[in-house]
């Protein structure tokens, strides 16, 4: 332990928060610089209610510093898909057996309890409305503008992790004045905008509340996750431009129309959807890859500022606590947060930052396109049969990625491309609806294996 080091982290988002609480439980004094004012002001937090799914890498980053319990208190379980299909029948899809379940949080909720709890740690401090401008690597110094006094402040410190998000401004300086510095950034057609399915008179939920609500059309859908209020947040992921996208839906009227005919169901439990239809933004989905991640031996990159992903696995704040495990574990490793350290969190995260990247985009496919196809659907029963039979065999890619905190998603990746390439022999026997559940299609899984 060294109580001699600072840090410097810049961000208090979610990742940023966290990993401040790592550092400082090692004795390392941390100091965060937040470029927003503090979200816990009454005056900010009023507004939408922005929710996420956390899962099980997500609650072993918040476990390693003793805080999950804290979570859980405002976290929902979602056990299963709720597919609401276009003439308004819907079907249950359970996530897992054992009880597994993703759980709905409120990202302001997290955010300020990860803030509060970074803040009890004796050797942290967070100062907001504090924009990081420059890192100048020569002189080792950090520049931040304070959006409020106008004044600018230089910082020095032994150690900086940028934890500044999609857009970090640490990573923009660290290609700015890198040579050979790779970066790829991505934007998908779609983009979203968040809605509401209000409570109901008792502040109770209208639609089923443990669960993840999808409305798969095809290329596009609308999800809902519930709050602790008794609402429940949707968004819709729509294509930017084109016939049928955010585009063209100019008027009241062409929304109304628009989510009449794609989700009747819906439409009556949403009375505010043509209000937040207009007063909510539209917004783009990017992912980010680069490297590296570390430089001069002292600056890190971690959570979305190394690796911002689409949501559709549900995962980019669980890689991002992720990060903070790995990170952990090898300043035990080391001994102490040293270069060996930070270089070798980059030699593992780069790797798995890029494959949840990847089973990301994948999975927008798979949610918006397969949720409701009966090839689909029949693929996975068989496989939920297999790994019933054969547990120690296959383990399903939505389960490895979601629910099993040990296997790499680099492995998962692999482990899942591997599952495909079988299931596409599988699914290709003209007898397979007839045979899905028999000895001789799990024997010709075992041979496949
Ligand atoms: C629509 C949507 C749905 C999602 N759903 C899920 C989900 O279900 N499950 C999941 O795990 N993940 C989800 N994610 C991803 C998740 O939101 C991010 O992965 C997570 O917020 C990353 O945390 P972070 O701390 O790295 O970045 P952020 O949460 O973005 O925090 C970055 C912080 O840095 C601050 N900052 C930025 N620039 C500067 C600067 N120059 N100086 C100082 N401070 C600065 C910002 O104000 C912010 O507070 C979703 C993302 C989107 C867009």
């Amino acid at each position: 332990m060294s109580t001699q080091k600072n840090i410097t982290v810049v961000g208090a988002g979610l990742v940023g928060s966290l990993v401040s609480i790592y550092l400082a439980k090692r004795g390392y004094k941390v100091d965060i610089y937040e470029r927003r004012p503090d979200m816990r002001k009454a005056d900010i937090i009023a507004g939408r209610s922005i929710n996420l799914a956390l899962s099980d890498r997500g609650w072993r980053g918040l476990e390693g510093v003793g805080i999950a319990d804290e979570i859980r208190k405002i976290a929902i379980p979602m056990y299963g898909r709720s597919i609401h299909l276009k003439d308004g029948t819907s079907a249950y899809q359970q996530y897992g057996k054992d009880n597994h379940a993703i759980y709905s949080v409120s990202r302001g909720g997290i955010n300020m309890r990860l803030m509060d709890m970074a803040e009890q740690q004796p050797n942290v401090s967070i100062h907001f409305e504090e924009r990081c401008d420059k890192v100048d690597r020569k002189n080792n110094e950090m520049a931040f503008h304070n959006t409020n006094t106008k004044n600018d402040t230089k910082v020095k410190s032994d150690y900086v992790f940028g934890s500044d998000g999609a857009f970090s401004a640490v990573r923009a300086q660290m290609q700015l004045n890198s040579d050979r510095f790779d970066y790829q950034q991505y934007y998908i057609d779609c983009g979203y905008k968040e809605l509401v399915i209000p409570a109901g008179p008792k502040g109770e939920h209208l639609i089923e509340k443990n669960c993840l609500h999808i409305w798969p059309r095809g290329s596009f859908m609308m999800i809902a996750l519930p709050n602790m209020d008794g609402s429940f947040t949707c968004t819709l992921f729509f294509q930017m431009e084109g016939q049928v996208s955010f585009d063209v839906l100019k008027t009241e009227a062409d929304v109304l129309n628009f989510f009449k005919t794609e989700f009747a169901d819906a439409v009556p439990l949403m009375p505010t959807l043509v209000n937040d239809w207009f007063a909510n933004p539209t917004s783009s989905l990017v992912t980010v890859k680069c490297k590296p991640w570390v430089f001069d031996d002292r600056i890190a990159l971690i959570g979305d500022a190394a690796h911002a992903i689409v949501p559709f696995y549900g995962q980019g704040m669980n890689c991002g606590f992720e990060d903070c495990v790995v990170l952990n574990e090898l300043m035990d490793k080391h001994g102490d947060l040293n270069a060996a350290c930070l270089h070798e969190y980059e030699t593992l995260r780069k790797p798995d930052g890029d494959a949840i990247a990847d089973l990301a985009i994948a999975n927008f496919v798979e949610m918006r396109d397969k949720t409701a196809d009966k090839t689909f659907l029949l693929q996975k029963k068989i496989e939920a049969r297999f790994n019933e039979k054969h547990p120690e065999k296959w383990i399903p890619l939505y389960s490895m990625v979601t629910y099993s905190p040990h296997i790499r998603y680099s492995e998962a990746l692999i482990s899942g491309n591997k599952q495909q390439a079988i299931m596409n022999k599988i699914m290709a026997r003209a007898d397979i609806e007839s045979k899905w559940d028999s000895e001789e299609v799990e024997n010709a899984i075992l041979n496949l294996l």
